[in-house]
């Protein structure tokens, strides 16, 4: 699978966020369907493109395991985030 490229395919309407970075290198990011979190290995923390691509091959394999939950609470909360 390519990991090459900047954006990044949005699959199932789910988007990749990288919600920290340490030094410049993305520390961790997260999917903002499922909210799972990934986090870059000691081994790439000094190396941003690195960090970069692994944080979004993650993302990229990651199952939404509770794609469900997003949806309830939007539900409850009557917003729309578009
Ligand atoms: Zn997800």
């Amino acid at each position: 699978m390519p990991s090459q490229t900047t954006l990044l395919p949005n699959v199932s309407g789910r988007s990749f966020t990288i919600l920290k970075y340490v030094n410049k290198v993305p520390s961790f990011a997260s999917c903002s369907k499922c909210q799972q979190k990934f986090f870059t290995p000691p081994s790439h923390r000094f190396v941003p493109s690195g960090a970069s691509d692994y944080l979004k091959e993650k993302f990229l394999w990651h199952k939404c395991v509770a794609s469900g939950i997003e949806e309830t609470k939007k539900a409850k909360s009557g917003g729309v985030n578009f």
